[in-house]
């Protein structure tokens, strides 16, 4: 049996992340949190459990990021200043023609370290060189929803039918077994590029193996106005009137919708996968966050991939999340810290499809450990405030996943970061090499 005690002068605890408990205690065992309470208590439970003394740390429950492209580590920084489109095809489509499996791998777990690193425990990823993405997480031990993109013209398999292909032998191969940390969904790029033919069939396998569907919409005004004159209706409308919201929806960017869009992701099993540092960057919008919050509408927050971001880092993407609505509402009320907490970290865990209570008895062990020790986290009048304003991703000291420890005391367990570092950073020059050819 894995067992391990942790002791912090602060725990997040409760199922919202609405309780605070100073000098408290928590007791894993194997992958479950058996008891979180003061120290005191917890104590005497103790006997031959590995211990975590941080008695200068804050205890949250780990951040999951529900938006990324986790290869695009390596095209970090190759274009901060294009429009979109230009963006699109003068940069990541050149790039990405170029990507080797071996490279997604090679990026794939520079992603990983990076989510270690900052204290984040899971991802819902969308891309191609599915494979390699999950030979990266299986040996990082963080946890993954691996959703294979369906789109046209990927490096990996050429044409929107040969990936259909590939991506539908994929998924029949791997939805029948039950892992913990790597799960999966379908991943069809957007409405704007997967033709209606191909979105009935990603339906139909949805349907077979109950798993979700991560599809990109409503991102950019242009995209939405462009299915309204090709179809009648908003991107939501359009699948919802396909059927596709009959299964689970994980909706990425959100951005320009209207209250019909509303109704039906009130109304179905829809998650707004909210990235704000990537819809400000591309210029794309605000989405109305607070107005979905209100309503009941499901949102987890993540960070889009490093091509558009450029970094995975999730405590700063909380931040702006919070910041971003107060202005957009023009209401300081909206978003309490609690609720921006809970949607960075349980409500993504929920997302990837795993029920979780936050650091709370019963509950899965999924611990992000910040440390104290830096003048931006005092005073400590408020823990919760200085995790969610002060503190920044380089505070991260321990990082628990599935109750096994993946990151101690700064140094990664399981990943060899210079090898790592060193093989991205060839990769990237050589192909930017050959995009200049
Ligand atoms: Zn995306």
């Amino acid at each position: 049996m894995n067992e391990l005690y942790i002791e912090c002068k602060y725990i997040i605890s409760g199922s919202k992340c609405e309780k605070l408990i100073k000098n408290g205690a928590i007791l894993i065992e194997d992958n479950k949190i058996l008891e979180v309470d003061k120290a005191s208590s917890v104590k005497k439970l103790l006997a031959g459990h590995d211990k975590l003394i941080r008695t200068n740390h804050t205890a949250i429950p780990s951040l999951i990021n529900a938006h990324t492209h986790l290869p695009e580590t390596l095209l970090r920084g190759i274009c901060d200043s294009e429009k979109l489109v230009n963006w699109l095809y003068d940069y990541i489509w050149l790039f990405e023609m170029k990507m080797t499996k071996e490279d997604a791998y090679y990026g794939a777990l520079l992603g990983c370290l990076e989510l270690i690193e900052s204290g984040t425990a899971g991802i819902i990823d969308q891309y191609f060189y599915v494979e390699s993405i999950e030979q990266a997480i299986r040996e990082s031990g963080i946890r993954a929803l691996l959703c294979p993109s369906v789109f046209d013209n990927t490096p990996e398999s050429g044409s929107l039918d040969n990936t259909w292909k590939s991506v539908s032998k994929f998924l029949n191969t791997r939805c029948s077994s039950k892992e913990n940390n790597v799960r999966y969904g379908i991943g069809p790029h957007a409405p704007y590029t997967v033709p209606k033919e191909y979105l009935y069939k990603i339906l139909d396998l949805s349907s077979k193996y109950s798993i979700p569907i991560h599809i990109h919409l409503s991102e950019t005004k242009q995209e939405v106005e462009e299915n309204e004159e090709k179809f009648g209706m908003s991107p939501i409308e359009y699948i919802h009137d396909l059927g596709l919201t009959k299964e689970r929806i994980l909706g990425a960017h959100c951005v320009h919708t209207n209250k019909k869009d509303w109704e039906i992701m009130k109304t179905t099993d829809f998650t707004v996968l909210h990235n704000p540092q990537s819809n400000l960057k591309m210029t794309s919008g605000i989405a109305p966050v607070y107005k979905y919050i209100e309503q009941g509408i499901k949102v987890a927050v993540g960070t889009d991939g490093n091509a558009s971001n450029n970094d995975l880092a999730m405590i700063e993407e909380l931040s702006t999340t919070a910041m971003l609505q107060k202005y957009f509402s023009n209401d300081p009320k909206v978003m309490q810290n609690e609720t921006v907490l809970y949607l960075g970290t349980i409500s993504g865990l929920k997302t990837i499809g795993i029920e979780s209570s936050g650091i709370s008895k019963g509950s899965v062990a999924d611990i992000t450990l910040l440390g104290l020790d830096k003048s931006h986290s005092w005073p400590q009048n408020d823990p919760l405030s200085n995790i969610i304003y002060s503190s920044s991703s380089s505070d991260v000291t321990d990082l628990i996943v599935n109750g096994k420890i993946v990151y101690l005391d700064g140094k990664h367990q399981f990943l060899d970061k210079e090898k790592i570092i060193e093989k991205c950073s060839s990769i990237s020059s050589k192909i930017l090499t050959e995009m200049k050819k």
